[in-house]
């Protein structure tokens, strides 16, 4: 990752200066990433509220706010859909002051069974605030979804909300950051006072307190008291100061050279320091606040701007063209246009959206846009820029904006969309496998042709909810990331698409895998009258990391396979994959290569070398030591030390793993992992153990192979061997 440090007053980039309404670097793709509860809606509220979007603050339990876009999430209270929405926001201090920057911020959800979406939303930012809670601090989710933005390698700043409420303690919860997130966590501000007291901020960086007065004539706290460092902080300040810029110092050479020779630092080079050390992902800047009491979110917001990186920085972003070679998008204006369609969403109003990441070029209203998946060219018909509470019609999109576009419809979440003459698909986003799935049955006829409609429209929404048709028994099955997902898609159907159905009884999603290699030959040849069939190629198996999923890599030099029949050879090993050996179930991290083949001038057709890629899969995955793998539950629990002792003897019979015991404040909170396939009825369970004091939480974590003991009655029930779509 390249970074454009800037300065002085922030300059131009010089890409169509005079067309862009704004430069790249004066943008933020954001997205605000919490535990359920830890008070995101509140604060992106605020921040709407701040950056002029909306023009009264919503209240979450009033259910007015503007994020939660869905009525059933009002009503549940939690944010499922990640809505995209554009603000601006004048800095008060840094490079950018006194400049209208965008932010363009993605709400990501927080409940664990839509980790997907936060994963999607995580695609394609440019940087991150994790919200905490100072009172919960580090809870498991939040350990999710730091993983997810290592992987994505999204900088982060953290926001250590409600700093108001009794048992806040800012500084334990960067301590928890570092500890249980392996964090380089400083704050950035420190908090004056906590709890009822919690009245202004210490800013490390300027050296100066900012007191929120609470007065009448200023309810929003829009008019903090800027004064000196209160004389009882100031040793503290120093200290802070001196272990923030010991902690950048790694990061940035100026500071470094200053600092061991005991020089003074300035504002300017140390908010350099702070933002390079953000962008290489070495560091973590924290400022304590509270959302609802509104205090804290603008010093967030003007941090968000100085710290965070802008699209200039990410720089390049990775894709493949037809043919599995690597093809680079470019944040640049003048490239061709590539974009990823990273959410949908139905407007009341103006039907059918699609929210895009443009990573190259220009985005124009009435431009024809290619998607190399249905290898088919739609128009735009308009493009939007969503705002909290309306849309402006714009006429072009730039590199490193987020838009929403009108008219492309044959479309699913992590489609690229691009210019007709690039070839390219840009990494789609990897969604973790379901581990829960069950039938469907429409109560009607009528309700019948109507769900066909609704489970389409729901998994091109979705990517972590799947639908397929049984072969066996003929009935349509749902799969997703657990129970609550499930029954959410059942209510949406409901509401939205009017479609009554009955739910059969959950079931674990098996998924298979291999632990050798193997190499096997895969030939459909028919030659019996008329025209032939010849498709042969030779296909290498190997496992893939954990959690990596499938790679298939075409190996051919030389041109023993044509380059047209390398995609069906592709297509049918995806086709084979979704049906394992062993019972059926589809088969996940492994890596596949194409590395021989011969064809016939005249006999040779796609669809023969499909059909070879199949048999050659399937051959060579019987070879490779297939085994079954069962979802594996990271499951929390917190109970009275008096209950512990029951609770651990009965996650231990059912299959799962002690990781960890925790007490806090005379309660006991033990981490586990346990099979999905012991936990179903668990809540009744726990509550008879405890007597009703413990409370649990659960969410995927990985998969793990299934005992011997269980293979055989998993196999025989299975030899349905469904089949996904
Ligand atoms: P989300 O689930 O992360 O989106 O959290 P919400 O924003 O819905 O907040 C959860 C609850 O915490 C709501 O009842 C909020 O009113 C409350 N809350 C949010 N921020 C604060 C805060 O700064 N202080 C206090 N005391 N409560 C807060």
């Amino acid at each position: 990752m390249s970074i454009s440090i800037v300065t002085e007053k922030a300059q131009l980039s010089p890409l169509n200066a005079a067309k862009r309404p704004a430069p790249m670097e004066w943008t933020r793709n954001i997205g605000i990433a919490a535990h359920i509860d830890a008070g995101k809606t509140t604060c992106s509220e605020r921040i709407l509220y701040y950056t002029g979007a909306v023009h009264k603050m919503g209240e979450v339990h009033e259910g007015t706010t503007v994020t939660d876009w869905m009525e059933q999430e009002r009503e549940r209270g939690i944010t499922i859909t990640a809505a995209a929405i554009s603000c601006a926001w004048v800095p008060s201090m840094g490079p950018f002051q006194g400049i209208k920057t965008r932010i363009n911020i993605i709400d990501t959800p927080g409940h664990v069974d839509f980790t997907a979406e936060v994963e999607r939303s995580l695609r394609v930012l440019d940087g991150c605030v994790a919200v905490f809670c100072a009172v919960g601090r580090v809870q498991p989710q939040s350990e999710t979804v730091w993983r997810q933005a290592n992987k994505y390698r999204v900088p982060r700043i953290a926001f250590v909300n409600k700093m108001d409420r009794v048992g806040a303690n800012f500084l334990a919860c960067v301590e928890e950051m570092r500890k249980k997130l392996n964090a380089n966590a400083h704050p950035l501000y420190l908090p004056i006072g906590a709890e009822e007291n919690f009245s202004g901020l210490v800013d490390l960086v300027q050296m100066k307190a900012y007191i929120f007065e609470d007065k009448a004539e200023d309810p929003l706290g829009l008019h903090p008291r800027i004064e000196e460092i209160p004389a009882n902080m100031a040793a503290d300040a120093k200290r802070y100061r001196d272990a923030l810029i010991e902690a950048v110092a790694d990061s940035d050479d100026v500071i470094a050279e200053k600092y061991l020779g005991g020089q003074e630092i300035t504002v300017q080079e140390l908010m350099v320091g702070i933002r390079k050390a953000t962008v290489a992902l070495k560091f973590t800047g924290v400022i304590p606040g509270s959302a609802f009491k509104k205090k804290g979110v603008q010093r967030l917001l003007d941090c968000v701007v100085n710290y965070l990186p802008n699209p200039l920085d990410i720089g390049q972003t990775r894709g493949q063209d037809s043919e599995a070679a690597e093809v680079i998008a470019k944040a640049d204006d003048s490239g061709k246009t590539v974009g990823l369609a990273f959410k949908l969403w139905s407007d009341p109003y103006v039907g059918r959206l699609v929210f895009v990441r443009v990573y190259q070029g220009q985005l124009k209203k009435g431009q024809s846009l290619y998607n190399p998946r249905t290898r088919r060219s739609e128009r735009v018909s308009r493009l939007l820029l969503m705002r909290a509470m309306d849309k402006e019609e714009i006429d072009t999109a730039y590199a490193g904006d987020i838009c929403a576009v009108i008219g492309v419809k044959d479309v699913i979440t992590g489609d690229t969309l691009c210019d007709e003459d690039i070839d390219i698909r840009l990494e789609p986003p990897s969604f973790p496998e379901p581990v829960i799935s069950m039938s469907i049955e429409p109560k009607s006829k009528a309700d019948q042709e109507k769900m066909g409609n609704a489970l389409a429209r729901l998994s091109a929404e979705d990517p972590t909810f799947r639908t397929f048709t049984d072969p066996d028994t003929g009935q349509c099955i749902i799969a997703g990331m657990g129970e609550l997902h499930l029954e959410i898609i059942r209510d949406r159907m409901f509401r939205e698409f009017k479609v009554e159905a009955d739910a059969g009884k959950p079931q674990i999603a098996y998924r298979e895998s291999i632990t050798g290699k193997a190499e096997a030959e895969g030939k459909f040849i028919r030659q019996s009258g008329g025209r032939g069939q010849y498709g042969h190629c030779v296909i290498k198996v190997e496992p893939n990391v954990k959690g990596k999923g499938i790679e298939i890599v075409n190996e051919i030099v030389g041109g023993a396979i044509p380059k047209e029949y390398i995609k069906p050879v592709i297509e049918g090993i995806n086709e084979a994959a979704n049906n394992g050996t062993v019972a059926g179930y589809p088969v996940i991290d492994f890596i596949a290569r194409i590395v021989d083949g011969s064809f016939h001038e005249v006999d040779s057709s796609e669809l023969a070398f499909k059909m070879a890629g199949i048999f050659g899969f399937k051959e060579a995955m019987r070879q490779a030591k297939p085994i079954m793998l069962e979802p594996i539950m990271k499951v929390e629990v917190t109970v009275p030390e008096e209950y512990q002792g029951e609770i651990m003897g009965d996650i231990n019979r059912r299959r799962g793993q002690i990781q960890g015991m925790e007490n806090r404040d005379g309660a006991c909170i033990i981490t586990a992992h346990v099979p999905l396939e012991t936990m179903f009825g668990y809540a009744t369970d726990i509550r008879s153990l405890s007597k009703g004091r413990a409370s649990y939480s659960m969410e995927p974590s990985h998969f793990e192979q299934v005992p011997a003991s269980l293979l055989t009655k998993i196999v025989e029930s299975s030899t349905k061997a469904p089949a996904r779509t």
